[in-house]
């Protein structure tokens, strides 16, 4: 069988394995152009991220004013969208939303408090449908000595923030609220 030695690998392949008047074999052949492909994909991506970049820059008024009229055009729209994002990352990274909500009521206080008023005055029925949930998990982490109850017990009583307590307080707290609860002499199943 006839052969020929490939210049890029070394290897004797057989006639067949290269492309007519290829001093590479098929195999290196496609490799080294997979690999081009690969050098020209990320040569654009930079050079693309670049022009944009500096478009970006160039016609930051241009840019800032055609989003304000997009939003205002697409209030229903952006709404909706934001509403589909906000419950898949609720569903999926629920964490995330409430680090998000979190930071977003501390620099917001006085807007939370409007909107909330709002809603709440809005929505009497179920307000009062919250307002018993809280209660029963209210009853539920103080019965059960839960890490929020005891944290909040720990505030209460040093002043603390809630960064500042330590897992080894709040172990601490727990026992003594619990002897607290035998001294008193009454009974929780939970514990
Ligand atoms: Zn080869």
């Amino acid at each position: 069988m006839e052969t020929k030695i490939c210049t890029r690998c070394g290897e004797e392949k057989k006639v067949i394995e290269f492309r007519k008047g290829e001093l590479s074999c098929k195999k290196c052949i496609s490799e080294h152009r997979r690999i081009q492909r690969h050098y020209y994909y990320l040569d654009n991506k930079i050079k693309i991220a670049e022009k944009s970049k500096e478009y970006r820059s160039e016609n930051k008024d241009k840019i800032q004013e055609s989003k304000a009229i997009y939003r205002k055009n697409n209030k229903l729209k952006i709404k909706e969208h934001d509403k589909i994002y906000r419950d898949k990352l609720k569903l999926e990274h629920p964490e995330i939303l409430k680090e998000y909500s979190r930071k977003y009521v501390k620099s917001n206080p006085l807007k939370v408090r409007i909107s909330s008023d709002r809603w709440e005055s809005k929505n009497p029925e179920k307000m009062s449908i919250y307002s018993e949930k809280a209660k029963i998990y209210k009853k539920y982490i103080s019965q059960n000595l839960k890490n929020q109850y005891v944290t909040q017990m720990i505030k209460r009583g040093y002043e603390l923030k809630t960064s500042e307590i330590t897992p080894k307080m709040i172990e601490l707290k727990r026992i003594s609220l619990l002897n607290q609860r035998i001294i008193k002499n009454k009974t929780y199943e939970t514990i």
